[in-house]
């Protein structure tokens, strides 16, 4: 059995290759892909309630949702917004 050089380069391109793929695969999955959550904020037209609950289709600003729970005036749509989900307190930490 013979190793020529040509086969050792070959190898030593491969093992690179190989590390290199496994560094950038390692790399590039830091950020975990959270769908943003995206909020809808009611408010009575009276100003005395609002509560903010979760996006559901067919929201948009404006829309009429219900009635106030304390004095019966309509509830509309104030705000559709998304909020960024932090994943528990682990920021710029492992960076060097
Ligand atoms: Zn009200």
């Amino acid at each position: 059995m013979q190793l020529d050089p040509l086969i050792l380069g070959l190898l030593a391109v491969f093992v690179v290759l190989m590390i290199y793929t496994l560094l950038s695969f390692f790399t590039t999955r830091k950020q975990p892909a959270i769908p943003p959550k995206i909020l809808t904020k009611i408010a009575c037209i009276s100003g005395n309630y609002s509560e903010v609950r979760e996006f559901r289709e067919g929201d948009y600003v404006g829309k009429e949702v219900g009635k106030c729970p304390k004095c019966g005036a309509p509830l509309l749509i104030v705000a559709v917004y998304s909020e960024i989900v932090r994943q528990g307190g682990k920021e710029a930490s492992a960076r060097s």
